[in-house]
């Protein structure tokens, strides 16, 4: 089993593109949705995120995520602290989930799979590229946010180019380039890989 990461800044299509691999049959662990499911139901996270923000985190032992997220959006220090709650147990379920699946290769999407230091658990990582002003403009047309809010998350994030270089490989997804036929040319590459393969990626 070859466990790959999907990321890329904010906008950038991880999500797209990780549908495409879906489509393939290829398992995709989705970080972010699984890492709420989390905060609801695994119960050391969740003692741990009450002891760190209090008691109004939850309400009826669900998680008030508007809460939450009032308290770490303009705050880097307790944005760190929630994420160092977090980052490990999303390590530890992604890695449980990967050895449950039969495919070939596996996909975990997460936007910050190196910051969070999951990339060391991963054989092979993809990157997905947009220039900043697309990723913008999406995030805005998606979300229905104003822009200096879409500015302010990317800029919590580490630089894109910077990100994309420690990628073995970067799908760009600039709206110019057609993205199915990237995915396809990784796909067979991560069928005909081997395990001593991916240490000459
Ligand atoms: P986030 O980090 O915010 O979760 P993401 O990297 O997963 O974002 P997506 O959700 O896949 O990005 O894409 C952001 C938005 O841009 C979505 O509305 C998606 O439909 C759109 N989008 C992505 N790629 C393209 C494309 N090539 N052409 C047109 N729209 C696109």
């Amino acid at each position: 089993m070859i466990k790959v990461g999907l990321t890329g800044g904010i906008g950038s299509g991880k999500t797209t593109v990780a549908k495409v691999f879906e489509t393939l049959g290829i398992p995709v662990y989705y970080a972010d949705d699984r890492t709420k499911y989390l905060m609801n139901t695994d119960e050391t996270l969740k003692a741990s995120i009450i002891q760190h923000f209090g008691n109004d985190t939850y309400k009826n032992g669900e998680l008030d995520r508007k809460y939450l997220a009032a308290i770490v959006f303009n705050n880097k220090e307790k944005l760190e602290l929630l994420n160092s709650l977090t980052h490990p147990i999303t390590i530890r379920d992604a890695d449980e989930w990967m050895k449950q699946q039969t495919t070939l290769y596996t996909i975990k999407e997460a936007a910050l799979l190196f910051e969070s230091g999951a990339a060391q658990q991963l054989d092979y990582i993809i990157g997905v590229y947009a220039p900043q002003h697309i990723r913008v403009k999406r995030v805005v047309q998606r979300d229905n946010l104003p822009v200096e809010d879409v500015m302010k998350r990317i800029s919590r994030q580490i630089d894109e180019e910077m990100k994309m270089k420690l990628c073995d490989s970067v799908i760009i997804n600039n709206e110019q380039q057609l993205v199915i036929p990237q995915v396809l040319t990784l796909h067979q590459k991560f069928l005909g890989m081997t395990k001593s393969d991916k240490l000459n990626k």
